[in-house]
């Protein structure tokens, strides 16, 4: 297999396509602290469930649970992605559902990005029918233009510009989302 990530200091190119420098690791970091710090104060005393949604939000699910002093619980479940596009199919379903019984806990949704939000709308929908004493939603990044959706996001860490974006968990084809740093597609 030939890698398709060629990482230079003022760029990445994936695919052929450059991408450049958007939001550095130690950026990132500082404002999980904060939203951890949040997170903390509206749920002391409780045991939320963390629920990642695969693949993307991995690496900031890691970082944000190891930044919250409350005691909390982690599981998983996954959506279908772009595949190899860089815009939304308008299509959502579920492929790996949650194995947690979440009903009466408290939730908190880990996405890595919202962009139209149809995802994240599929999401809370879902998880309400479960029945959890509370939900709620922690994004890294929101393409607040993007998104045509009326949504309720409780902590988003990023509002960013409408394009796309990888590292940091996020990918182009399944390529990038080992970059600690997130890069932006060079419009
Ligand atoms: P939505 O349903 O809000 O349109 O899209 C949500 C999902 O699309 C995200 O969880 C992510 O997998 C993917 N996505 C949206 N925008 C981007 C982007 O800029 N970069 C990457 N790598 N994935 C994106």
């Amino acid at each position: 297999m030939q890698p398709t990530l060629v990482s230079k200091p003022d760029s990445v190119v994936i695919n052929n396509e450059r991408f450049r420098p958007y939001l550095t690791r130690d950026a990132i970091a500082a404002r999980i602290k904060d939203v951890a710090a949040e997170i903390d104060r509206d749920l002391d005393g409780k045991v939320p469930i963390l629920v990642g949604v695969l693949n993307g939000a991995f690496i900031f699910l890691a970082d944000l649970m190891r930044a919250l002093s409350i005691e909390c619980e982690v599981d998983f479940l996954k959506l279908s992605s772009y595949g190899a596009a860089k815009i939304s199919s308008g299509r959502v379903h579920e492929l790996k559902s949650l194995d947690a019984d979440i009903e009466g806990r408290h939730v908190i949704l880990v996405e890595d990005i919202v962009d139209t939000g149809l995802s994240m709308e599929f999401l809370q929908k879902k998880m309400q029918e479960f029945k959890p004493a509370s939900l709620r939603t922690a994004v890294l990044l929101h393409k607040k233009e993007a998104t045509r959706i009326p949504l309720e996001l409780d902590y988003v860490c990023f509002e960013i510009d409408n394009l796309f974006v990888v590292g940091y968990g996020l990918d182009f084809a399944q390529v990038g989302r080992q970059l600690a740093d997130i890069y932006i597609l060079e419009g």
